[in-house]
């Protein structure tokens, strides 16, 4: 039996102010290409692929069944040790193949921070297996997002994500996030034998919406190339398609050591994300017997994840969808501009990859700390769009099956969620 709607929840929501919500939820029921529906019949276009995920929309039988095959047959096994499933290894092989970089192998886990967890520890215990124990700093970025596990959390740049929890981990350095130069003199303050690896977002996603400057990404590239130190592309937001590519970092024609993918691994039918592991990185501990890594999760290559993940990839290249990325970054963007000049924006920024974010001003923020809030709410009642909120912005990232036209419907709500917020305030 439904809870009823006035009832206050049993559920702790993520990243959610319990206090206000808890009597306040937003219940989805449906959900069908771009659009979605609510418990009261309302119809939204999902303008945030959920939390950047939908990457080939909602409603996806097949993705389902074939889940639902994999579950009916053997749900998963555990992985630990030599146990595998037959649809672990076929994804393992296709993302091994998709990333085109030598030796690919691929490490599973249940999402992107997980994931974030496993290129934290593997950078450092390649290193040690190199005799470089020493080599334990990782670099990360102002405005950077890892999720919220240990090595997560410490490695994000969002300040307010940061505080309230205690000491976070050591050995771990942040730079300016679209300089170069920032991150060359802290290596050299570091000395380039004790970093491990530097890790960043080919488009920051969660931390507003901020496509790296031109030279930047093949600049980081090369530096850490240079210095021996291990570069991890963190692209559960801007892999499978987002920015157009597979992984993103193939836009800018680099060789990482790692990549993470999430997300739009399953386009979130069910929880997965993992990690592309260069040759040269994987190579001290699959060359010889002898090297057991003590890393994992129980759902590491869980059976029927894997299998909705190869529906998913099947659907993406059949419908030609990860240049999509690319092809609407411009539609997307044009769309958005025009908001700038709304009394209550700062900036839009996009223009690399399906995504992009609105900025509210800085003095209607410190005059109503709750405004971005407030925004993605009246967007969603006045507007029928659903964003995301983040610290300062509301971001836009629609599923990459979005047509013209919708994206068109995105950028005239978003206009009526603001001026709907414009009045409300005045
Ligand atoms: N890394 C990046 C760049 C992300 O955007 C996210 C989530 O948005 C994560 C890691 C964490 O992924 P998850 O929420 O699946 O643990």
């Amino acid at each position: 039996m439904a809870i009823a709607a006035d009832q206050e929840t049993a559920f702790w929501h993520p990243f959610a102010d319990m206090g206000a919500v808890k009597s306040n939820e937003f219940v989805l029921t449906r959900g069908e290409g771009s659009w979605l529906w609510d418990d009261q019949g309302r119809k939204f276009i999902d303008a945030s692929a959920a939390l950047w995920y939908v990457n080939v929309g909602h409603g996806r039988a097949e993705i389902a069944d074939a889940a639902a095959a994999q579950l009916k047959k053997l749900a998963s096994y555990s992985c630990f040790g030599d146990g595998v499933t037959e649809p672990t290894r076929e994804l393992a092989a296709k993302l091994a193949d998709l990333s085109g970089l030598p030796g690919a192998r691929v490490f599973f886990n249940s999402g992107g921070s997980d994931a974030v967890e496993t290129t934290a520890k593997l950078a450092r215990l390649f290193h040690d297996a190199h005799g470089n124990g020493q080599r334990t700093e990782i670099i990360s970025r102002t405005n950077a997002y890892h999720g919220t596990h240990g090595y997560g959390t410490s490695l994000g740049g969002i300040d307010p994500n940061r505080v309230g929890w205690g000491q976070l981990m050591p050995g771990i350095t942040h730079v300016e996030h679209d300089s170069v130069a920032a991150l060359e003199e802290t290596i050299a303050k570091a000395g380039a034998d004790n970093v491990a690896a530097f890790i960043f977002e080919p488009v920051i996603g969660a931390g507003g919406v901020l496509p790296p400057s031109e030279g930047y990404v093949e600049g980081v590239a090369e530096l850490c190339r240079s210095q021996g130190i291990l570069l991890i592309v963190d692209s559960t937001i801007c892999g499978m398609g987002r920015i157009g590519t597979w992984y993103g970092f193939e836009r800018f024609g680099i060789e990482p050591d790692m990549v993470i993918f999430a997300k739009g691994v399953t386009s979130g039918y069910l929880p997965l994300g993992g990690v592309v592991v260069h040759g040269r990185v994987a190579e001290p501990f699959w060359s010889a017997p002898g090297r057991m890594v003590r890393h994992g999760n129980t759902y590491s290559g869980h059976a029927a994840c894997c299998a909705a993940g190869l529906a998913n990839i099947e659907i993406m290249e059949r419908e030609n969808l990860v240049p999509r990325g690319m092809a609407l970054e411009g539609t997307l963007y044009d769309a958005l501009a025009p908001l700038a000049d709304h009394p209550l924006v700062s900036e839009v920024r996009g223009g690399t990859g399906l995504m992009a974010a609105v900025e509210l001003k800085p003095e209607v923020i410190q005059a109503n700390p709750k405004a971005v809030g407030q925004a993605y709410v009246h967007t969603r009642e006045a507007g029928g769009v659903l964003v995301r909120p983040l610290v300062r912005s509301i971001a836009v990232s629609p599923p990459l099956i979005i047509t013209e036209d919708e994206i068109a419907q995105i950028g005239d709500g978003i206009r009526a969620g603001l001026d709907s917020l414009l009045a409300a305030s005045a």
